[in-house]
């Protein structure tokens, strides 16, 4: 029987990324079925919506879900449809492995982490009161009657709530990640000595959660601050992150940067019954329809996919494919090379290069079809 999943294209250089994860996937031998719905400038001028309900529906039924990048157009009052979509689904931990290949031009050795961060609430609630409005008038009145601080009158207001509730679902979520895939260490990251009550609650919860996994797990914490320059100097001395929403997407994209840029990076969205797949990289508008970008970090997430679904083998196949495309250097993407190197390949040749590995692969363990050997029942 197939997989039914959702295939959610995107915008930008979303269509062509999704389509190379897409082959790849058929190519592993593994059988799905495809649903394929728009969301973002798509799915605007057909739905009138950017998030439209059935896109919602399908994922629901599906509960998996592979999705290209979403342009948000910046400062015009249209929410994220990617946040918007994390929101509606409950995918409350966002998990981002960064681990540097072989080959992948980087200034490191060895990365091998991973971040877990909070998706649903700190600042990315998109609870936010527009200067000028009677809501933020209110708000600056409020705070002033309330403890005397005072808010400038022309200000623009952004609420980050952080919960116990909230925290102890993805901080637990993170050590039983890491006892899962047999890493040693969970380290927490937070700006508790300023933000006492919001990330102090962060940090207090994952002392808590941390005691029970003691002996099984090491646990310890960093201020965001520090932790970036740590990470720039010595990322090998890191295991599993967890991060409250903001400064796990700022730190993602830092470590994007130490296993060789978002081409190469790939992510989950993970909830209590659904998951949704896609880079971490956005939909680069300017290199829509160029044949040009790195298919690499979509492909990847469609590797954790398949780990998800309990497609073990051939997510090994798939990742080991990457791999050697990576290793050999040869059939890689622009971002893989010096610049002015003029030996780079286009999407499609990188993504033609990883299936001719997989079919290699599957050549000489005796399995011509590709397909899996795993029952899936
Ligand atoms: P971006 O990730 O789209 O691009 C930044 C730069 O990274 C690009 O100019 C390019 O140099 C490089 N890059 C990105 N993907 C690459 C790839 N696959 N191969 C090679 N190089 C790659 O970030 P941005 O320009 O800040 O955002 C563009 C749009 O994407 C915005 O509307 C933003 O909101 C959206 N976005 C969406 C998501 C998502 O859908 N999950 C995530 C981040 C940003």
């Amino acid at each position: 029987m197939a997989y039914k999943v959702t295939l959610i294209p995107g915008d930008g250089i979303g269509p062509e990324v999704a389509a190379a994860a897409q082959a790849c996937l058929d190519a592993t031998g593994v059988s799905f079925e495809w649903e394929i719905l728009e969301a973002g400038e798509g799915a605007i001028a057909k739905h009138g919506s950017p998030l439209p309900e059935p896109l919602l529906e399908s994922i629901r039924r599906n509960k998996v879900a592979l999705k290209g990048p979403i342009t948000t157009p910046i400062g015009t009052g249209i929410r994220s449809v990617n946040v918007g979509m994390r929101h509606a689904l409950d995918l409350y931990a966002c998990v981002r492995p960064c681990r540097l290949y072989p080959g992948v031009p980087a200034h490191y050795r060895q990365v091998d982490l991973v971040i877990v961060r909070e998706n649903s609430e700190d600042l990315y609630a998109g609870i936010e009161y527009d200067d000028g409005t009677p809501e933020v008038k209110e708000l600056i009145a409020w705070v002033k009657s309330h403890g005397g601080k005072t808010i400038r009158p022309d200000a623009a207001v952004s609420l980050k709530p952080i919960s116990a509730s909230a925290s102890e679902r993805v901080i637990r979520f993170a050590f039983e990640y890491a006892l899962k895939n047999r890493r040693k260490k969970v380290t927490a990251v937070h700006k508790a000595n300023i933000m006492k009550f919001s990330d102090g609650l962060f940090l207090e919860v994952f002392r808590r959660v941390a005691q029970q996994y003691a002996g099984k797990l090491e646990a310890e914490d960093r201020l965001v601050d520090n932790m970036c320059m740590q990470l720039v100097q010595r990322p090998e001395s890191f295991d599993v992150l967890v991060l409250p929403n903001l400064y796990g997407d700022i730190l993602s994209d830092l470590c994007a940067g130490l296993i060789g840029g978002l081409g190469v990076a790939p992510g989950a969205n993970i909830g209590d019954q659904i998951a949704l797949f896609e880079p971490v990289h956005g939909s680069a508008p300017r290199y829509q329809g160029q044949n040009k970008v790195n298919p690499t970090a979509t492909i990847l997430s469609g590797m954790l996919m398949l780990r998800h679904l309990g497609e073990v083998e051939a997510a090994d196949r798939l990742e080991q494919a990457v791999s050697v495309v990576l290793r050999e250097g040869k059939s890689v993407t622009y971002d893989l090379k010096p610049r002015g190197d003029n030996s780079v390949v286009g999407t499609r040749q990188m993504t033609e290069a990883i299936i001719d590995k997989l079919q290699g692969h599957s050549r000489e363990s005796g399995n011509p079809s590709g397909r899996s050997s795993l029952s899936r029942g």
